[in-house]
């Protein structure tokens, strides 16, 4: 994971120590060897910067004209402003004040929004919760199964329209589900939507839809983090025809870059709140931006 930015970053540092005070020229070297390390490692360019702005303006104040180590200092700004850039605070599942809570998933067909469900679900269970998995993917012929699947390695239960009853409409199929829901005592509903190969506005206006038929107390946009750059088209575009509430980075775990979970949160203003890193249930985390940072700076 971020392998590359890593390294790329380890060097700038490498050089800077040893280095008495830092002059103007050496901060703005050293900002331009960062720039270009954020753009290899295919953060959008105005996530790049913004980043690059935050770092000058802060080294060349007095925290590191004054400092005895100033490597030292910058590190601990580009560490501050990874943080930033990643969303801060660790943001929570918002859960509602009468149950059941409804999390709706959102995300190009591919993305991971099944096997997301399956990890939310043991997550919430482990949690002390009560998970509903909802197939409102009817698009995919073996989506239906794969939830059940997964539902069941989770160890949580799935509501699917009955075998035979054709293809079913997935907006009355996620509606239902909240009533059967509140019958039989889940707390929490996750409702898997279909996704498509690219954006089109059928599958835009589906999950509309559904979001209307269930009004969710969180969607999570769904995106495959080895898209790289691409992952802010795909999130503006859901932004724009769904809404949503917050990001889930799925396959962080191939992602050698680090482009789009660099990006994704300050392009649409919305925190990242879970990643996956691996095709096992457990492979699954609340996303936390501190430890994120860590890593890149190793
Ligand atoms: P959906 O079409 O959005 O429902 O996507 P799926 O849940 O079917 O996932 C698509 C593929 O990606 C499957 O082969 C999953 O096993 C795989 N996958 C999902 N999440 C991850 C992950 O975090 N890491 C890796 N390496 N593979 C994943």
């Amino acid at each position: 994971m971020f392998e590359t930015l890593s390294d790329r970053l380890d060097k700038v540092f490498t050089g800077l120590r040893g280095k008495g005070r830092l002059t103007d020229a050496d901060i703005d070297a050293t900002a331009r060897e960062i720039r270009i390390a954020l753009l290899e490692a295919d953060v959008a360019l105005p996530v790049v910067r913004a980043f690059i702005n935050a770092v000058k303006e802060r080294a060349r104040g007095a925290e590191v004209s004054q400092a005895l180590n100033p490597a030292q200092q910058i590190i601990k700004i580009v560490n501050e402003e990874l943080v930033d850039i990643l969303g801060g605070e660790t943001r929570r599942l918002r859960y509602a004040k009468q149950s059941p809570t409804v999390i709706m998933l959102a995300g190009l067909q591919g993305s991971g929004k099944t096997t997301l469900a399956g990890k939310l679900g043991r997550w919430l269970k482990s949690q002390g919760h009560t998970p509903l998995l909802v197939a409102a993917d009817l698009q995919r012929p073996n989506a239906v199964n794969q939830l059940s699947i997964v539902a069941g390695q989770a160890g949580v239960d799935v509501f699917a329209p009955e075998p035979g009853n054709g293809i079913g409409d997935p907006i009355r199929v996620a509606a239902d589900s909240i009533e059967h829901a509140r019958r039989s005592m889940h707390d929490v509903v996750v409702v898997d939507t279909a996704g498509r190969l690219g954006i089109d506005a059928e599958l835009m206006a589906q999950a509309a839809g559904i979001r209307d038929a269930v009004q969710p107390d969180e969607t999570l946009f769904v995106v495959d983090a080895m898209i790289g750059q691409d992952a802010v088209t795909t999130a503006e575009a859901f932004r724009d025809g769904v809404g949503f509430s917050g990001v889930v980075l799925t396959k962080l775990d191939g992602d050698a870059r680090g482009g789009a979970a660099l990006s994704v949160r300050y392009v649409t203003g919305q925190p990242i709140m879970f990643a996956s890193t691996g095709e096992k249930l457990t492979d699954f985390d609340v996303f936390h931006p501190e430890r994120m940072a860590s890593r890149i700076l190793g």
